[in-house]
């Protein structure tokens, strides 16, 4: 396969959203069907923000419910997506000399991938591996790796990042239902600046006069930088998807980094 497919970065706010449809889940599955079917895909979650770089590589990864106090019908879900070894294995080649673990029994599918895959590709039949974010390595570990993952977006791969650019559950505040503080719009205003420029620029976020409060910490943020890397080393700026407030403290914005394929 030599066509580039689309890479993205997906605001997943609520895990709920996994039950619902709504304008959010509208638009991911509209991406999904925008393009042909990926031989697999490969996703950043912000929910598998651990102490080391490693990848996904089992062949029957589980469904994972890394989250409490959610109704019963959220920890019935079940995405039985599979795994794909050769993919993990070609991640750790793709990145050398960065080095990345092969994960075998620890980790699977968590809720920042399915909650999301479960609207673009609902009959869970095309492959899934994740790839961890290293809690111990700066933003810009992030930026490179992800830039360096761009070869396998030609080679049938769909790229994911799966955060929020504003996150702060703290300041969650059930009044607001679709609506944002003025941090938040300001924060994710200029990161959609950014974002739709040069996202190679997008570290200067993190001197923002709002970071902390968009992103008291970096988990939920740091996928985009994945995606900004990806714009990079592709040389295209990210195209929004959808965008929108929750909470006041969570913005939904999702990017598209286009391929190459005809739309
Ligand atoms: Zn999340």
């Amino acid at each position: 396969m030599s066509e580039q497919l689309p890479a993205a970065f997906i605001g997943h706010g609520n895990p709920m959203n996994a039950l619902s449809h709504n304008r959010y889940t509208d638009a991911w599955r509209a991406f999904a069907d925008s393009f042909e079917r990926p031989r697999a895909i490969l996703v950043v979650s912000a929910h598998w923000y651990v102490n080391i770089t490693a990848v996904t590589s089992m062949t029957l990864p589980r469904t994972i419910h890394d989250f409490y106090g959610f109704p019963q019908t959220l920890f019935d879900v079940q995405y039985p997506a599979p795994g794909d070894p050769d993919l993990a294995r070609r991640v750790v080649d793709v990145v050398e000399p960065t080095y990345v673990g092969l994960d075998a029994d620890s980790w699977g599918i968590d809720h920042g991938t399915w909650s999301v895959l479960v609207h673009m590709y609902p009959n869970a039949d095309v492959p899934v591996v994740q790839l961890s974010i290293n809690a111990e390595l700066p933003f810009d570990y992030h930026f490179a790796l992800g830039a360096k993952l761009n070869d396998l977006r030609s080679e049938g791969v769909l790229i994911v990042g799966s955060g929020n650019v504003v996150h702060n559950l703290r300041l969650v505040d059930r009044h607001l239902p679709g609506l944002g503080t003025d941090w938040a719009h300001r924060f994710d205003d200029d990161v959609r600046e950014i974002m739709t420029g040069d996202a190679a620029e997008l570290g200067r976020a993190r001197d923002h006069a709002d970071y902390t409060l968009a992103a008291p910490t970096p988990d939920h943020f740091l996928p985009l930088a994945y995606v900004a890397g990806l714009s990079a080393a592709a040389g295209r700026p990210a195209r929004t998807l959808i965008d929108g407030y929750e909470m006041g403290s969570l913005s939904m914005t999702a990017y598209e980094i286009a391929g190459s394929a005809t739309r």
